[in-house]
């Protein structure tokens, strides 16, 4: 593999997507596919002057392993270890990266049931250190080859060669070429220009359509504004890209008013399993109807998961000739394949799409609309000949997208 393209890559997610500062913390999390690419990470990290990195690897057949013998009391157990580590989280502002190298059905046969019903338990403790965090720190997702990762999406090509494959892809739908920082200055403005062109017309919904059987209004937020590529955090205003790749322009929803039907055109990876062909039907904003012809029993689980699972929390908007669509794989992986489709996701919305948010505490938000839930689910609507209109509040309609992409 090309030790300068990887060397380039970590810089890009050091500099760039976590844009970490001298005297941070930072933690990596990772599987154990590509240690020599987390350790160039590492060095990077200390290199732009972070005083402690902490890499906690993982191991998807372990997790099974726990996951099948641990009972529920066990697993909805939170320990005094993780609540220190999430006070230091805290106090610390650590950066967070996640190096994704999943198994898309690494979990396959495990009890999805007992996984809900312990992450329900867990949340509870978990949830005051999210709010106190919440947009203040940095941090960055990005991806790295997982062997059965890539056997998955190449399933005709020796274990090596389709590593290299989804490295290859993996970099080149990144814009990691001669100069990506350069490169993600770029493309930063130009995710900008087309927030900015949303914001002007401050739209009261959006009506998708597409043939295959997607019609849809969902409500947008009043106070809501559209964001894509960089955001700053909050007190400290640093600059970072908390996704890479990253080629969305999305906004936060209004909770309540969505209607109709939207048929997914992707298939969806959740705790570790993937649902299939399945489509949704929502009133007054909430889903009122799930088919799937895999995985249907997750998908309920999944929008029962708690009060604001079953609405929605993110819209966003991606041209169907996006890079990373353009490379015709399915990628069986969030962060590749909902940069690749419009989407949308349930539960939890986003408080930073508020304008002036800083300006509001953690309950104002649920007031203003924003959807509040422990999970926010991703899932991929985007298609050939979706048409998307937005609607303002006067009645003037602008045509935002058209077979599939941008008519703006
Ligand atoms: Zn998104």
């Amino acid at each position: 593999m090309q030790t300068e393209r990887l060397k380039k890559y970590a810089e890009l997610i050091v500099k760039c997507g976590l844009n970490v500062q001298k005297g941070q913390e930072v933690n990596i999390r990772c599987g154990l596919d590509q240690p020599e690419f987390v350790a160039m990470v590492t060095e990077e990290c200390y290199k732009c002057g972070a005083d402690k990195v902490k890499v906690e690897w993982s191991y998807m057949p372990i997790s099974k392993i726990h996951y099948n013998y641990r009972s529920l009391e066990s697993l909805s157990e939170f320990t005094d270890i993780e609540k220190a580590e999430w006070q230091r989280k805290v106090d610390k502002l650590t950066c967070l990266l996640w190096l994704d190298s999943d198994d898309p059905d690494g979990l396959n046969g495990t009890d999805s049931e007992k996984i809900s019903k312990a992450n329900i338990a867990r949340y509870p403790f978990i949830k005051p250190y999210r709010d106190l965090l919440e947009n203040k720190y940095q941090w960055c997702i990005a991806s790295v080859p997982g062997r059965e990762w890539a056997r998955k999406i190449y399933p005709q090509l020796s274990d090596e060669e389709a590593v290299n494959e989804l490295w290859n892809n993996i970099l080149d739908c990144s814009r990691v070429d001669n100069d990506p920082i350069s490169a993600w200055e770029v493309h930063n403005k130009n995710l900008a220009s087309r927030c900015e062109f949303l914001n002007k017309y401050k739209f009261e919904k959006l009506e998708y359509k597409s043939s295959n059987g997607t019609d849809f209004t969902v409500g947008l937020n009043p106070l809501g504004i559209f964001m894509g590529g960089g955001e700053y955090t909050l007190g400290s205003n640093i600059y970072y890209n908390p996704n890479i790749p990253s080629e969305e322009v999305f906004t936060t929803p209004m909770r309540g008013i969505a209607e109709g039907k939207v048929v997914a055109t992707k298939p969806l990876s959740y705790q570790g399993k993937l649902i299939e062909d399945f489509s949704l039907e929502f009133k007054n904003g909430k889903v009122v109807k799930v088919q799937a012809k895999k995985n249907q029993d997750l998908l309920e689980k999944m929008v029962s998961m708690d009060e604001g699972a079953p609405y929605l929390g993110e819209c966003a908007l991606i041209a169907y000739d996006s890079p990373i669509n353009n490379t015709g794989i399915l990628f069986y992986n969030t962060l590749f394949d909902e940069n690749a489709s419009c989407h949308l996701a349930l539960g939890r919305g986003f408080n930073n799409c508020i304008e002036g948010y800083e300006k509001y505490s953690v309950e104002d938000f649920e007031k203003l609309g924003v959807n509040n839930s422990m999970i926010h689910v991703d899932f991929m609507i985007g298609s050939k000949d979706m048409s998307i209109t937005g609607v303002t509040k006067d009645g003037k309609r602008v045509s935002i997208f058209e077979n599939g992409n941008w008519a703006i």
